[in-house]
Formats: structure tokens, C-alpha cells, sequence
């Protein structure tokens, strides 16, 4: 499977077969079911309760699997703008950059969450 972003081969992390980083840009790509599961587990709601606005207009790569235009979404805090691209066939989630240390499966499931946590901060202030 291919990086959207970079189109080079990405690597499994730990036979977590639906966990890929690409080795170019560090960016990650999940399976929208073990997504919402390590969200759930560490106590964060699923990834649709998790607010953002889709971005229409960003040019975002195509989904490895389906060969569609993934979406954009935006989310985070004004001082600290987080996005992720999401395909709306298959559900599968591309996350860029900021994951650099992710070099096994476990430190890259709790960078996501953290990276999660931050996304949807902004909401979660609003809600208090
Ligand atoms: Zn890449
Ligand atoms: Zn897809």
C-alpha cells in the first residue's frame, strides 16, 4: 500500500497489519475500526464525535486501497491547526507528519490519541 502523499511503499508497524507509516514523510495510515477502538480505549469518543470541518478545497492524495480523492477534515486549536484526510469509500484514515517517533505500533497508537486529544480539544473546552 502506497503513501497518498509520497507514493512510496508504507511498512506495517509491529504486524499490526492495518497500521502503515510511511518511511518518507512519517505519516500513518489506519483503519477507521482500529481507530474508533484505541479511541474508545483511552476515553475519547469515536472519530465521528470527534467534531472538524471537511475542507473542500485542500488538494489531498487518493486512498491507496479505492483510488478515490481522500477528504480533508481540519480540526485542533486556532494556535495549533491539526488535520487528518479521510476516504469516504473505505473509511481508512491518513495522518501526516507529526509522527516521526512512531517507529512501533504502540508509541504510533498513543501518538494518535494524542494527536486526537488535541484535534478535538477546542470542542471539549466549549462543552465544560
Ligand atoms: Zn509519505
Ligand atoms: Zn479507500
Amino acid at each position: 500500500m502506497n503513501c497518498p502523499s509520497c507514493n512510496v511503499e508504507m511498512g506495517e508497524l509491529d504486524g499490526e497489519a492495518t497500521l502503515r507509516r510511511c518511511g518518507q514523510c512519517f505519516g500513518l495510515w489506519i483503519d477507521v475500526a482500529d481507530l474508533n477502538r484505541v479511541l474508545l480505549h483511552n476515553n475519547l469518543p469515536g472519530l465521528e464525535s470527534l467534531g472538524g470541518r471537511v475542507d473542500a478545497e485542500a488538494l489531498t492524495g487518493q486512498c491507496p486501497e479505492c483510488q478515490v480523492d481522500l477528504v480533508r477534515v481540519d480540526g485542533g486549536e486556532r494556535q495549533h491547526r491539526l488535520h487528518y484526510d479521510t476516504c469516504e469509500s473505505c473509511g481508512g484514515i491518513f495522518l501526516e507528519s507529526e509522527f516521526k517517533d512512531a517507529s512501533d505500533a504502540e508509541v504510533a497508537f498513543t501518538e494518535i490519541v494524542d494527536f486526537f486529544q488535541h484535534f478535538s480539544a477546542k470542542k471539549k473546552r466549549a462543552a465544560l
